[in-house]
């Protein structure tokens, strides 16, 4: 199948990366995000990382221009009926993931493929609000989405090998390494570093250390390029706190149980780099 057009839904950090590389690697894309003002941060966002590689003299001006029109944004889901494919990267919540996913079933044209970018929710419960669940995937960006190579691809029970070989050539064509797993809660990458994280974030809380000691400790000592901490403001910290429940509700086992200071600093609306503050403050 061409893919000729691409939705992504949701213009936050993680949407706005995934709708730069798709643009860069040719494809026609519509951002989606909840209001047209929502839409156009995510679209100042990839202008401000393309510019960023003109200055640096990694692309022309052309170049620059060429993906920004290839980029369409919207504040309606109905833009889904010219999408061939459409990668869901709205914030980790099954409620609004299951919604969006059902709006999308009634609109899209029957041979759409529906993707999530989500972290950890899973992939068969987001498929079954469907009528297509052959056709629903995980493709599971790492951010920042331009410069990480992984793309971990996410089978649901129900998916279909066809809608896998074309979500694994897409992920080719984006210049990106595919690796197969399959459906439980965080999958690989997030089972592996969010209770890392957490633990991270269970040192400080403890009076272990200070943040800033168990980032250098990491960093130093374990070859890590960023310390636990300054990772977790990076993701999001509510991004963090959601995965964490995920795993604990989808495991029962309290070994995955959300580290309190991390709760509180999600009450707080202290989310990280995308709020200017999480552990740390950002200018
Ligand atoms: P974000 O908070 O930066 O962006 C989420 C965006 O979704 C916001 O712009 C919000 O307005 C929009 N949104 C919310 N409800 C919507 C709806 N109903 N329709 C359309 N848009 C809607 O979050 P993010 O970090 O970009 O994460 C997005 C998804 O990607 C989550 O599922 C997250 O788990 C996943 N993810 C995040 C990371 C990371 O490091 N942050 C990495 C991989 C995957």
């Amino acid at each position: 199948m061409s893919l000729k057009q691409i939705m992504v839904i949701g213009a936050g950090q993680m949407g706005s990366g995934i709708a730069q590389v798709l643009a860069s690697s040719g494809f026609n894309v519509i951002l989606n995000d909840i209001s047209q003002e929502k839409a156009r941060i995510g679209l100042s966002q990839i202008e401000k990382q393309l510019s960023k590689q003109l200055q640096k003299g990694k692309m022309d001006q052309n170049q620059v221009n060429e993906i920004l029109t290839k980029i369409k944004i919207s504040a309606s889901l109905q833009d889904a009926q010219d999408a061939d494919v459409v990668i869901e990267a709205a914030v980790e919540n099954m409620e609004i993931k299951q919604s969006i996913f059902k709006q999308l079933d009634e609109i899209a044209p029957k041979h759409t493929i529906l993707a999530t970018n989500t972290s950890s929710l899973p992939i068969t419960e987001i498929a079954a609000v469907t009528t297509r669940a052959e056709n629903v995937i995980g493709m599971h960006f790492m951010n920042p989405v331009p410069v990480m190579k992984l793309v971990e691809i996410i089978r649901g029970l129900a998916t279909s090998e066809q809608t896998y070989q074309i979500v694994h050539d897409l992920t080719l064509k984006l210049n990106k390494t595919p690796v197969e797993v399959n459906d439980f809660p965080g999958f690989v990458s997030n089972r592996v570093l969010m209770p890392m994280i957490n633990e991270a974030i269970y040192t400080i809380y403890e009076g272990v250390a200070t943040k800033e000691a168990v980032d250098e400790v990491m960093k130093l000592g374990m070859n890590h390029p960023m310390g636990p901490i300054t990772l977790a403001d990076f993701i999001g910290l509510d991004t963090c706190l959601y995965v964490m429940e995920t795993l604990y509700d989808g495991f029962g086992d309290d070994k995955y149980r959300p580290c309190p200071l991390l709760k509180k600093y999600v009450k707080a609306g202290w989310l990280g780099r995308k709020t200017k503050r999480g552990f740390y403050i950002y200018e």
